[in-house]
């Protein structure tokens, strides 16, 4: 799928990403083979997607850099000012529900569903069940880092906590705190027609491609999906008062 990539890897009912992050994780080919085909298949003039996709394999490289600078990757925040984060516990119920993909929120649910189905899940899918699990539920990254570890056929030293701390906010080059993904405005743009949320959520099938993304709108069309465990709009505030309170000192 690499030349539509740049389209493609941001819609997670389509195939338009490589599927490589198992084999390259488990060293069954290298980043260089992957460079070096690309170089042949388009020996001059590649297209802007091929360049988007190497961007890619560079990110895993500045990942592999970084941990290999701090080997606490995984359990350390890379910016200690976030040792003074005031993470709040999810209860077990809780943790449960994000593990399971019961959040109440399709985008969240269907890719927890996903790894847990498949080993894998869709990286615009990963950052929005990360931002949901460390700014919504106000969670320690590490807790996700740690399932995600447990659960993914790719899961990397490097990739996972560097991407982990990414969405957290406390990584290198991280996205900015206040950067908080809505699973629901994603979804509609990312997975218009609700083919992803369908295929992994059963329970919203009868759905029309509008409340497919806002199930509480419509609870009698969708039995058996559980309501939203937050509200997006007061624990998005919550979360930029807990930073801000870090800010502050
Ligand atoms: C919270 C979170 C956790 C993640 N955990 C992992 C993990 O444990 N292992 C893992 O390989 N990737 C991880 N990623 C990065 C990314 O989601 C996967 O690499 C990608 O979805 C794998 O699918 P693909 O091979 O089809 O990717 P493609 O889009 O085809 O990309 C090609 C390759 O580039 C590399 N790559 C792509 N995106 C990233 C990225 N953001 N950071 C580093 N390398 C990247 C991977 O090696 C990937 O196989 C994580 C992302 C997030 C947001």
């Amino acid at each position: 799928p690499v030349e539509d990539y740049a389209k493609g890897r941001d819609l997670p009912g389509v195939e338009g990403t490589s599927r490589l992050s198992p084999h390259l994780r488990f060293g069954e080919i290298s980043p260089f083979r992957v460079w070096h085909s690309l170089r042949e298949r388009f020996p001059r003039h590649a297209p802007a997607d091929v360049g988007i996709f190497r961007s890619e394999l560079g990110w895993r490289e500045f990942c592999w850099h970084l941990l290999y600078e701090n080997p606490n990757l995984a359990t350390q925040n890379y910016r200690r000012e976030f040792d003074h984060f005031a993470w709040q516990t999810p209860s077990d119920a809780e943790l449960e529900a994000w593990q399971q993909g019961r959040t109440g929120y399709p985008l969240v649910d269907a890719g927890m569903r996903q790894l847990w189905q498949t080993g894998w899940m869709h990286n615009r899918v990963r950052m929005a069940a990360a931002s949901f699990l460390v700014k919504n539920m106000l969670a320690d990254w590490r807790v996700g880092e740690a399932w995600f570890w447990d659960t993914l056929v790719d899961a990397d030293a490097a990739n996972n906590p560097a991407n982990w701390q990414w969405v957290a906010g406390s990584g290198a080059d991280a996205s900015p705190y206040f950067r908080i993904f809505n699973p629901v405005t994603q979804s509609k743009k990312f997975d218009a027609g609700g083919s992803y949320l369908r295929g992994y959520l059963p329970e919203l099938a009868d759905l029309d491609d509008r409340s497919v993304h806002e199930p509480w709108k419509n609870p009698a069309a969708a039995p058996g999906y559980p309501e939203p465990l937050v509200g997006l709009q007061e624990s998005r505030e919550r979360a930029l008062e807990t930073y801000q309170r870090l800010k502050d000192g």
